[in-house]
């Protein structure tokens, strides 16, 4: 046995706590299933990846499901099973990841982008009845280019798993004859009801042509990599399954199961998006446990409010009525005024603090290729761009001890108090 050399880092006794802003809960039922699947022979998208769908769908509710490589490309087969093309536009949140609006721009389309809810972030209904106003009107031109594109789609997130109120996105929708496909990246397992007569709706189960979740590290369930696209439509399930895999006229799996023959046909130019089943391994008791693990995020961003409410210096993020929340991020608007340090700064400080923290997001106007591009300036999004500059996501993942949340207040607490204005 090797002795611990003289410069090993202490006991975590006398270390200072790390809390990181992100750990994933990775059972041992997991890595038995994907030592099992390497021991089968069958790496790639097989009988695991099978299961692993046909549970999704059952879980959320939808007729279809697909095991893809990424959320990114459960988007990028949505819009193109919808008909997308380019020079036609769609509504996306400014207030996202890049994938959201990516998608639209791999099909070379025009994304129009929407201010946001100051609350809950998510995509402002109001703000994109103006956007389609300008744009039928011809404001937008300096964004399409001087062209008055078809507007065809939009794409709402329920950013941090807070359902948007669908049948609000359905009426915008039918109102201007557009597809829904929503950005559920971070909405797992999450639901919405109109009101608390209701019944629930989970997300997924929608009557949006397209859903799309992502399993990266850090999302509520995850596969390393890893996404799902779910749909009701069985020719946009055919059509999505098709261009995961080269767009060839049958999949692997078939070959394997044994009910089709060695041969298949190219019949379009597809991608290369399906789950390899390693990944699919890790998937089936992450989903397994998504509701427990909701439970737990849920009883830490409880305990957050309780223990920072007071705080007259930050804003927390709100428990509305009438959603399951999947409470995948925990993000914090702090009040500028009151303090006498900026955004960056605060987030500074918690890291050299021991609190793992993140911004969620730089919102996607305020990035070089959508400012520069298209020519979006701070003033279309008059939400959007001072809420970003306050924004601090803190940490919040199962698993996490009441040391680490009691590291993390401690921490947040003192800073307010000490930059105090
Ligand atoms: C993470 C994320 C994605 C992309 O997910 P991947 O699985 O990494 O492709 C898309 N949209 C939002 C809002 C996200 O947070």
């Amino acid at each position: 046995m090797k002795a611990p050399s003289p410069s090993a880092p202490q006991a975590a006794t006398t270390a200072a706590m790390n809390v990181p802003f992100f750990r994933p809960a990775i059972g041992e039922e997991e890595i038995a299933e994907v030592e099992r699947c390497l021991r089968s022979g069958w790496l790639t998208s097989g009988p695991t990846c099978k299961r692993f769908e046909s549970d999704f769908a059952l879980a959320v509710g939808a007729r279809h499901a697909l095991a893809l490589n990424s959320c990114t490309a459960a988007l990028h087969l949505a819009v193109d099973a919808l008909g997308l093309k380019a020079g036609r536009a769609v509504l996306v949140p400014t207030m996202t990841f890049a994938a959201t609006a990516e998608v639209i721009r791999y099909l070379g389309a025009i994304p129009v982008l929407v201010d946001c809810d100051p609350v809950t972030f998510n995509m402002d209904l109001a703000d994109a009845e103006r956007k389609i106003a300008a744009l039928q009107a011809g404001r937008l031109k300096h964004i399409t280019g001087g062209a008055m594109p078809e507007l065809v789609g939009i794409i709402p997130v329920h950013v941090g798993g807070l359902m948007m109120d669908m049948d609000a996105v359905h009426a915008v929708a039918k109102k201007h004859n557009l597809w829904v496909v929503e950005d559920a990246a971070h909405a797992l397992p999450a639901a919405w009801r109109p009101n608390s007569n209701a019944p629930w709706q989970r997300c997924g189960e929608g009557t949006s042509a397209v859903a799309c979740f992502s399993f990266y590290a850090n999302k509520t369930i995850t596969t390393g990599e890893g996404g799902m696209a779910t749909t009701d439509d069985q020719s946009l399930a055919d059509r999505m399954r098709m261009m995961s895999l080269h767009g060839l006229s049958h999949d692997a799996w078939e070959r394997y199961s044994g009910g089709r023959s060695w041969d298949y046909q190219i019949v379009e130019a597809g991608y290369k998006y399906n789950m390899t089943d390693v990944a699919a391994a890790i998937g089936v008791h992450q989903l397994a446990r998504a509701e427990a693990m909701r439970v737990e995020r849920e009883a830490i961003a409880k305990a957050y409010r309780a223990e920072l409410g007071d705080l007259d210096t930050l804003e927390l993020p709100p428990v509305p009525e009438n959603r399951i929340h999947s409470w995948h991020l925990f993000p914090v608007r702090l009040k500028l005024s009151q303090l006498t340090i900026d955004r960056n700064a605060f987030v500074d400080a918690l890291k050299s603090a021991g609190v793992g923290c993140s911004v969620h997001w730089r919102p996607l106007h305020l990035h070089p290729y959508y400012r520069d591009r298209f020519g979006w300036t701070p003033d279309e999004f008059p939400v959007t761009s001072p809420l970003w500059e306050r924004l601090v996501s803190l940490p919040l993942f199962p698993g996490m001890t009441a040391d680490e949340r009691a590291h993390v207040v401690r921490v947040v607490r003192d800073l307010c108090q000490r930059h105090r204005a």
